[in-house]
């Protein structure tokens, strides 16, 4: 029986088909040699194997590419099992000892590990973070980030603590990074983002009030942006880009009614 074979050793490898777009191989058995993890998991009506390579080989021809760099060039079935079997090989290598015993914990399900000494069954656990449109007017508020050193312009976003819901999340993400206060805040939608196992939730805000203050650590320029001239912002991999695009849209909408 064909397998998806999703092999990652940094990067993913993909093959091209006869009009040259790029695949997911499929194979009856492993081509490479010794791998560091296997794991296996449907997808659906697919059978799909996630496997870490211990070392490239030239066995199959074909191509290692980043993961981001795959989409858009991936079919988004595709980048989605690739993206779900690198969370899988993530959480595996992050999960191999009990967190309460320390002994080696062993599978149960394609989605569980067990300890054997604590009977306790454990779940991949993700990591949400919110990001947000923020606007006034026809106005968008976009930033440089100081972790991040690239040469565009991102939204704000940040790490849901424990015991926030989203929207606070928002709310304070955005009072520390710059100053000011939201109100309308309406979800948009979310993206699985495998860098490692976070989930991007995705709202658009309106600003409410206060004056623009940078938290120096997190950000190193920015300001309010009209949507007609908008600077270099991220690319179509990202929800980022998906609620910009969204809310230029809004406005181009709101501005040729007027
Ligand atoms: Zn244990």
């Amino acid at each position: 029986m064909f397998s998806w074979y999703i092999f990652f050793q940094r990067e993913l490898f993909v093959i091209r088909d006869e009009k040259d777009e790029m695949q997911i191989p499929q194979f009856k058995e492993c081509p490479f040699g010794e791998s560091v993890d296997v794991l296996d998991f449907p997808v659906g009506d697919v059978f799909c194997k996630a496997v870490a390579v211990k070392e490239r080989s030239n066995v199959v021809p074909g191509e290692w590419i980043p993961l981001r760099a795959c989409f858009g060039r991936l079919s988004s079935r595709h980048y989605a099992n690739a993206s779900k079997a690198l969370e899988m090989l993530d959480w595996n290598s992050q999960t191999l000892y009990c967190g309460h015993c320390g002994s080696l914990q062993l599978k149960k399900t394609s989605i569980s590990k067990y300890c054997p000494q604590c009977q306790v069954e454990t779940w991949p656990k993700l990591s949400p973070a919110v990001i947000a449109v923020i606007y006034r007017g026809d106005e968008i508020l976009l930033v440089k980030s100081k972790t991040f050193i690239r040469d565009f312009y991102v939204l704000i976003s940040g790490f849901v603590e424990l015991g926030e819901s989203f929207e606070e999340s928002l709310r304070r993400e955005v009072a520390e990074e710059t100053g000011i206060e939201l109100k309308n805040i309406r979800y948009f939608g979310s993206q699985a983002w495998p860098f490692p196992r976070n989930i991007m939730v995705g709202f658009l805000a309106e600003y409410a009030g206060g004056e623009l203050r940078f938290q120096e650590e997190e950000i190193s320029c920015g300001g309010w942006f009209r949507y007609d001239n908008l600077p270099k912002i991220p690319d179509k991999a990202s929800i980022s880009r998906r609620l910009i695009d969204a809310w230029v849209r809004e406005r181009e909408l709101a501005n040729s009614c007027r």
